[in-house]
């Protein structure tokens, strides 16, 4: 088998839909072994019958024990795709402190979680790739109603920064990906929930220069370049693929 990921092996976080899956999809591509985790069942079961080389688990970004189970299960893995994230729509004001909180436990703890499940191996082993799914609505941009969001998206950049300054004389690469409005199941769960969804779509797409939304499978080609060797002096970085948005 060729591919640009043969040999690795890539454990993937919410990968039923959306970027999960299509990086899962173009990892196996690859080469790659695929352990693709979600708590959406039966969106890993599509998943696999997409790919039937895709190996699929249940498993929940909050859930320490599960994570450490499937870390003890997966054996040595080279790849970790951290993608779990919930946006909460509203102002800080609109927010209260159980939605705050379950916005930092699912968009940073989870990541602190599978760190520690993955990262003592990796730095053993001496290689591998870390990827986190940040967003331009973090440090990068302000963007109106994504409070909590942004500050969780803010915190996985600085949480990326400060690991890979810990474990570059390791072996061990960590990167961020920020994207800007990409095509996915809960985009458009997030448009129609508007009053007006055909008008809170034409505004997504209207704050992109492309005049387009991104695709699952643009995000997921830099997620390839960052899980391969072709990216072996890059680590640290946040990678902006947002369609010029912040251009
Ligand atoms: P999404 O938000 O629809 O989520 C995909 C999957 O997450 C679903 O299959 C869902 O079952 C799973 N999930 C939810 N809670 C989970 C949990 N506790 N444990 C495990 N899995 C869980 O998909 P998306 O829009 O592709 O988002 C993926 C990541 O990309 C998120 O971190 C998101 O913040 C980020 N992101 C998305 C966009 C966008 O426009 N779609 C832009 C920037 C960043």
């Amino acid at each position: 088998m060729s591919g640009r990921l043969h040999g690795k092996r890539a454990f993937v976080t919410a990968a039923a839909a959306g970027i999960g899956r299509a990086s899962a999809l173009a990892f196996a591509r690859e080469g790659a072994t695929v352990i693709a985790t979600d708590i959406d069942a039966a969106g890993l079961v599509s998943l696999a019958k997409e790919d039937g080389r895709i190996r699929t688990r249940g498993l929940d970004a909050r859930d320490f024990d599960a994570i450490r189970a499937a870390a003890a299960e997966a054996g040595a893995v080279d790849i970790l795709l951290n993608a779990a994230g919930f946006v909460h729509q509203g102002t800080l004001l609109e927010c209260d402190e159980k939605a705050w909180d379950f916005s930092f436990d699912l968009n940073v703890k989870s990541v602190y979680r599978m760190l520690h499940a993955f990262l003592p191996g990796m730095i053993e082993r001496k290689r591998g790739s870390v990827i986190s799914i940040a967003s331009v609505a973090s440090s990068i941009r302000g963007v109106p109603n994504r409070a909590a969001y942004s500050a969780t998206k803010a915190a996985l950049i600085g949480l990326t920064k400060a690991v890979a300054a810990d474990t570059v004389a390791h072996g061990v690469r960590v990167n961020a990906i920020c994207p800007g409005t990409v095509e996915t199941p809960s985009l458009q769960g997030r448009i129609n929930q508007n009053a007006d969804p055909v008008a809170a779509r034409a505004g997504f797409i209207a704050r992109q220069p492309m005049g387009r939304l991104g695709t699952a499978e643009e995000i997921a080609n830099l997620a390839v370049y960052l899980a391969s060797d072709e990216a072996s002096y890059t680590t640290g970085a946040i990678h902006v693929i947002d369609g010029g948005w912040t251009m």
